[in-house]
């Protein structure tokens, strides 16, 4: 499989070079040149199989040509082998046709573990071929930094340093990334704020001598191999609520699109999706555009659910490709404009398009602790205020009563106790494996707000590294 970019003007090439290259050379997203398909037959067949098998089976047709499948295989099994719960994303009913889908089971307690986990383990696997190295530089506000620490530490291939804002994470976020007992995990907070931190990392990106001196590389969300295993998820939800011969339809919360994006590639491939809704805070972008056809971008406000308190939803633009029908040419200046004038206004038949395949939601902050609130009481369930906005989503998003809806649960209640106490009153304890996480011995490096400084730092310990190895 060849993957090619949104903007047209970047060579096509193959998974590994894709899992290293992240962004595309002229600014677009790669993706796959066509979807693999799933059969009812294939589909029939994934019934029974564990998480990790089903991962293996549905990332296959992505990597082909590139890796084994017996190292594929290894690699899945021994990212989700440390999950706390034995179905890694275990279903559950709150109501007749509702579901829960919790993905908070890896070591970071959101989402993103489930991806991450294994683009890591990718990641050293592609580069111990090559033997090649590279330096993984990024800048988060929370969830982000903790699962990219926890996918590489201790990667002989990697060395990574994570920028955020000092005192501007929660104790439980800060502490995830800066009480990782490993050589290679650099935690830096940085006397600034997270745009800074993220000027900061574009600006080592942007100094190509800098870039090239020590392989700087991103495991964003716009890395193809994420959405890759995302994807499993969906297959494994559809299964198990009967897929082929049932479809099923999913809520989810939404940031950059990317968790999103890999449902609807899903539903490419031939997944019985029956409708996909996006769930958004007062951050409505997405939910504006599904309105009024219009991407308009706002201020960034702060909610309860800060792991979607963003306006340019990054992975929009791999369904603006499609929307587009793949005119990389087109796109890109459509993109140009946006950037520049903040708006892009759809033809009215794309945007027709955009609306048959999504809903959208809006759920402010009262309605989150609301939801949390009632769920709470009506079923025993405490909601994170993000797994919240998608029950609320479902809820109101329903197409078909007779189908099976599935809410996903991207972040463990404890991530944000502060929410959840004002809205049922408990306070979540972490769960065990985290529950010394308070007493943990930190390290961390405190740096001004200084390119210099900053680079400075990362070339010290990834020469280091590089001696060593
Ligand atoms: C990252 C994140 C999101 C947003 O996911 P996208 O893939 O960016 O749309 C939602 N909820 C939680 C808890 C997250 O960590």
């Amino acid at each position: 499989m060849r993957y090619v970019s949104t903007r047209g003007a970047a060579p096509a090439l193959a998974f590994d070079d894709v899992l290293l290259a992240g962004l595309a050379r002229d600014g677009g997203l790669y993706v796959p040149d066509e979807w693999p398909a799933l059969t009812a037959d294939d589909l029939r067949a994934f019934a029974g199989l564990d998480y990790a098998e089903l991962t293996t089976r549905v990332m296959m047709p992505f990597v082909d040509g590139t890796i084994a499948e017996d190292d594929l295989a290894a690699l899945i099994a021994d990212a989700y082998r440390g999950f706390a719960h034995g179905a890694v994303a275990p279903l559950k009913q709150l109501g007749p046709g509702q579901w829960l889908m919790e993905l908070f089971h890896g070591p970071t307690l959101a989402f993103k573990d489930l991806a991450l986990q294994v683009v890591g383990r990718l990641f050293d696997h592609v580069l111990a071929r090559r033997g090649a190295r590279l330096t993984i530089v990024g800048a988060t506000s929370g969830d982000t930094g903790s699962a990219a620490i926890e996918a590489c530490r201790d990667r002989a291939a990697l060395e990574v340093f994570i920028l955020f804002p000092q005192g501007r994470v929660s104790e439980v976020q800060r502490r995830q990334m800066t009480t990782v007992d490993a050589a290679n995990v650099h935690a830096i907070a940085v006397e600034g704020t997270f745009d800074d931190c993220q000027d900061l990392v574009k600006a080592m990106f942007n100094d190509a001598a800098f870039r090239d001196r020590h392989h700087l590389s991103a495991v964003n969300s716009i890395n193809w191999a994420r959405i890759a295993a995302q994807i499993a998820y969906y297959v494994w939800a559809a299964v198990a609520l009967g897929a082929p011969g049932r479809g099923v339809s999913f809520a989810v919360p939404t940031g950059n699109f990317g968790n999103v994006f890999a449902a609807h590639a899903a539903r490419r491939m031939g997944v019985p999706i029956a409708s996909l809704a996006v769930g958004t805070n007062r951050n409505d972008i997405l939910t504006r555009f599904l309105e009024t056809g219009t991407l308009s971008i706002g201020t960034v406000e702060p909610s309860l659910s800060p792991s979607m308190d963003i306006q340019v939803s990054s992975n929009f633009e791999r369904l603006l490709f499609e929307l587009f029908d793949r005119d990389g040419p087109a796109l890109a200046a459509a993109m140009g404009a946006f950037r520049r004038d903040g708006r892009l206004v759809l033809a009215d038949a794309r945007w027709r398009r955009a609306r048959a395949l999504f809903d959208g939601h809006r759920v402010d902050d009262a309605a989150t602790l609301a939801t949390i609130r009632r769920i709470w009481q009506s079923t025993g369930e405490i909601l994170d205020p993000h797994s919240a906005i998608a029950v609320a989503t479902a809820e109101a998003c329903r197409r078909d009563p007779t189908q099976p809806m599935v809410a996903l649960a991207c972040a463990h209640p404890a991530k944000f106790p502060d929410a959840v106490e004002r809205a049922t009153g408990l306070r979540p304890a972490l769960p065990g494996r985290l529950a010394d996480l308070m007493t943990r011995p930190e390290r961390v490096a405190v740096l001004p707000n200084d390119l210099a400084t900053v680079e400075e730092f990362v070339a010290a310990r990834s020469a280091r590294q590089e001696a060593m190895a």
